[in-house]
């Protein structure tokens, strides 16, 4: 009892000041020098230390894939909130959104003819399924939308596969996005993909689909993805006459929308606070793999960065914001949601960083700049972002990030660089992630941990340079281009 007089006392007289509060209250800061002594540090300290590694270990093997609307990606943003917590960072809290919830549940694709085969397969997000029993076609093979519209006469009835090989993502994609309301259109009774990746071992890849419009409508057939193998030897079948016959099952339904959250947690700045430098991922993924490359490893960079800033002596002038960005996968609820909610300070966001394409080998960054009034001001911008950036990429050098290309910095910052916020996006070696995106096998062991710690590295030290500088990185209040 006594004891606990004394201590209330002392609480009394001493109001503790925490960390944070410290590290705010140094204000006649030396920005040069704090710069050029907190740098190397920040860069020491990711290099080093094994706790971002061993942070996405346990996301990977302990909680894994995490869809939206399943019990993994509650169990992930619990886990976020309290890891975030725990290291110190401030206004750790949620922001609720609501998340569409598809269920794949049981599926499969059978080759009937010319032999009988199981074939590896994947549903695609938000397709339906076959409540009415198995489906059982022939099969039509086109390599393109425009062979589609010229063998339209021979949909009808049938399963339309679209062999279309590997260009780039975003061109590709397209066959996994509305290949089921094409097929539809011209009468199949079901479509299929050779997964989306430039090369396959027996692997199919998940990803998201759409319907129709309502001003376009079209029946909702359902939509898979096979492997390039089984898509190369149906279609070699196909060239040579030989009809296929194939049976689908899936059980995939849509549920309504449920509660999900962004995480959101912020080391505040120490003279402009209202600012902020986003650093942003992903946390959902789909429902298979582990999500290691997408977007577990993004995640996991940017609670990192936060952690290693906010333990710096002194805080940086801005305020540097980690978001863990909630349904990118199936929806972009989270990044839609995040620009929605803090719409009235849209214009204090100095720029929002992305790690949304694995984690392969550090290249440099991707800028993406929307404001002015024309093409040639938007330029005129991009130019001006990089100059100022130039500095930043030279003390990236030993990440390996040096390199500075326009291109869009993710998809949970797009709605915030199409509303004006300069976007980054780590540009990163791809070369391991086509393979691996959206498949079983994105699993942790894919993952060079020294890479991953560079990718700390340069997350961690681009955000704090950022949130660090004195002049904007475009003139501010500018009208925005949102062409994509
Ligand atoms: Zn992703």
């Amino acid at each position: 009892m006594r004891r606990a007089t004394v201590f209330l006392l002392l609480l009394v007289l001493f109001v503790p000041v925490t960390a944070a509060e410290a590290r705010r209250r140094a204000k006649a800061v030396d920005s040069d020098a704090y710069l050029a002594e907190s740098m190397p540090l920040l860069l020491g300290r990711a290099l080093s230390t094994e706790r971002a590694w061993e942070d996405l270990i346990y996301l990977c093997d302990r909680i894994g894939h995490r869809i939206s609307g399943s019990p993994q990606l509650d169990a992930a943003i619990a886990w976020a909130v309290d890891r975030l917590t725990e290291d110190g960072l401030e206004n750790v809290h949620t922001e609720e959104i609501l998340v569409p919830r598809w269920v794949r549940g049981e599926e499969s694709v059978t080759m009937l003819a010319p032999i009988e085969r199981d074939l590896p397969m994947l549903g695609l997000g938000g397709s339906v399924g076959t409540p009415n029993g198995p489906i059982e076609a022939d099969v039509l093979v086109v390599s393109s939308f425009d062979e589609l519209t010229a063998r339209a006469a021979e949909a009808e009835d049938k399963i339309v596969l679209f062999d279309v090989p590997f260009t780039t993502y975003g061109e590709t994609v397209q066959y996994r996005g509305r290949g089921a309301h094409e097929a539809a259109t011209v009468g199949a009774v079901a479509s299929l993909i050779r997964s989306v990746t430039p090369e396959s071992l027996q692997t199919p890849h998940t990803g998201a689909m759409h319907y129709g419009t309502d001003d376009l409508p079209a029946p909702r057939i359902p939509h898979a993805a096979i492997t390039i193998e089984d898509a190369a030897t149906i279609h070699r079948l196909a060239d040579r006459g030989v009809v296929v016959r194939l049976r689908l099952s899936m059980a995939a339904e849509t549920h309504e929308d449920v509660p999900s959250a962004n995480v959101v947690a912020e080391v505040v700045g120490r003279e402009r606070p209202d600012e902020v430098v986003v650093v942003g991922c992903h946390l959902d993924s789909w429902d298979v793999g582990q999500g290691a490359q997408d977007d577990g490893a993004g995640c996991v960079m940017a609670m990192e960065a936060g952690r290693l800033i906010g333990e710096l002596a002194i805080a940086p002038r801005r305020t540097v914001r980690v978001v863990l960005y909630t349904n990118e996968e199936n929806g972009l609820r989270g990044g839609k949601g995040y620009a929605e909610a803090h719409e009235a300070s849209i214009g204090q966001h100095y720029a929002a960083l992305e790690a949304d394409i694995g984690s392969g080998e550090p290249l440099g960054w991707r800028l993406d700049v929307r404001a002015g009034a024309d093409d040639d001001a938007v330029a005129a911008n991009w130019d001006a972002a990089a100059e100022h950036l130039a500095p930043l990429l030279e003390a990236l050098a030993p990440t390996g990030a040096v390199g500075l290309r326009k291109g869009g910095a993710g998809a949970d910052v797009w709605p915030l660089t199409k509303r004006g916020v300069v976007g980054l996006g780590l540009d990163l070696d791809t070369s391991g992630y086509w393979p691996i995106h959206h498949t079983e096998a994105d699993t942790i062991d894919k993952i060079d941990p020294q890479v991953f710690k560079r990718n700390v590295a340069a997350m961690t030290l681009t955000a704090f340079w950022l949130a660090e500088q004195e002049a904007p990185l475009i003139a501010p209040g500018q009208t925005v281009q949102t062409k994509d």
